[in-house]
């Protein structure tokens, strides 16, 4: 596209709740009637607007409404957890049009893993029916630590063979589309900002809970990616002092005594869950902590109390982030969300607003994520949808 003004005014329509006319798209981004006139034509012309009625009954012309094309472009987005990966594609205005789920495939062979995703995405768009030539592109949300400038994943947890491995350029290889990487805590930010609703907007941290605990941050509407893409690792603040050593060398991070490899642990260490402590690959933990819950939830106190303390402490570290950056909002999702999200909005709001160093200023919301279980991947497409359509200048790595 290549267009500043033309991803302005996509943009612009974008964030308009039910279109703009021209004239009202001239006054919101300052370019002259001609100007607008010109690309809105251009934007026709590629069907990436569709003209949807006119508005107006008072004296003049009425105007005609300008709306993105849901079908005028389309992106896939992966997300790559170590139990699951999910998959969908995305339209021009952030809905889920396909979407499917596998079990990641195991045995620390980062080349078969690539090859699955490779032919899940092609079944996935026949699937879909859509027109291949408007897909945009291939986002993909993975685990961190990655190398954001080199598209490659760097040793992330319960990714055995993860090693710097070539993810960008492996999936652009076998699919034949661009591919952009970005980290699953941060591509869950950016669906929250396309696709959340009201929980989307202004300043606002993500609390991603998955196979690890990470944080994705958002700004007066703006993701923070940090230096080098790596922003929101929160896996070592400290929340509880005598709690279980972590490999850092404190105690009680959030790493070591509140993600579900550790909660899982505990539990099997007090007699509340059966099997192995240790050395657990990323499905049985899956299955293990949906089996605390599970218990949880059907009264046993033991399994109640240890979800319902780790929901204190995740709270803390919370409430660190939260406080450094003063924001309105904490939005919690993830794959591990769903099973948990009862008992920790119950604990987690007041833990948050007492422990608000500007509580007497303003209140912190505390809100289930507006996208649902998917969030990882419908931010994964976003970042290729964002990519297309946003004016920012961002570091973004669309290989084609
Ligand atoms: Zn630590």
């Amino acid at each position: 596209m290549g267009d500043f003004n033309l991803t302005v005014i996509l943009d612009a329509i974008r964030r308009s709740t039910g279109g703009l006319s021209r004239v009202e798209l001239a006054q919101i981004v300052g370019l002259s009637p001609q100007t607008i006139s010109n690309i809105s034509r251009r934007l026709l012309d590629q069907q990436l607007i569709v003209e949807a009625g006119k508005e107006g009954n008072g004296p003049g012309k009425p105007r005609t409404i300008l709306q993105l094309n849901p079908a005028g472009q389309y992106a896939i987005g992966v997300h790559l957890d170590p139990a699951v990966t999910t998959f969908v594609v995305l339209d021009l205005i952030g809905d889920v049009v396909q979407h499917a789920r596998i079990t990641t495939p195991g045995g620390g062979n980062p080349s078969a893993v690539i090859a699955t995703i490779a032919s899940t995405i092609e079944a996935l768009i026949a699937d879909s029916g859509v027109d291949r030539s408007r897909i945009a592109g291939v986002g993909v949300a993975a685990p961190g630590p990655i190398d954001l400038d080199q598209g490659t994943v760097v040793n992330p947890p319960l990714l055995p063979g993860w090693d710097r491995v070539d993810l960008r350029d492996a999936l652009r290889d076998a699919t034949g589309y661009p591919v952009l990487v970005d980290k699953d805590v941060t591509s869950a930010a950016v669906a929250e900002t396309w696709a959340g609703g009201p929980s989307g907007s202004g300043s606002f941290i993500f609390m991603y809970m998955g196979t690890g605990i990470g944080c994705g941050l958002v700004l007066n509407d703006e993701v923070i990616r940090g230096t080098s893409g790596n922003a929101g690792e929160i896996g070592h603040i400290m929340v509880d002092p005598d709690g279980p050593p972590c490999d850092c060398g404190q105690r009680g991070c959030v790493k070591s005594s509140c993600i579900p490899q550790a909660l899982v642990a505990e539990a099997t260490q007090a007699g509340i869950l059966e099997g192995p402590v240790d050395a657990l690959g990323a499905a049985d933990i899956q299955d293990s902590f949906a089996r605390l819950c599970q218990l949880a939830d059907d009264g046993n106190v033991h399994a109640a109390t240890i979800l319902d303390r780790s929901a204190v402490l995740v709270a803390r570290a919370a409430s660190v982030v939260a406080n450094a950056l003063d924001v309105e909002r904490v939005v919690f999702g993830g794959p591990f969300w769903a099973q948990i999200s009862d008992r920790y909005l119950a604990i987690i709001p007041d833990a948050i607003n007492g422990a608000s160093a500007a509580a007497v200023i303003h209140n912190v919301e505390v809100v289930s994520s507006g996208v649902g279980e998917d969030v990882g991947a419908v931010g994964a497409a976003c970042l290729v949808l964002e990519h297309t359509l946003a004016p920012r200048a961002q570091r973004l790595l669309l290989e084609t």
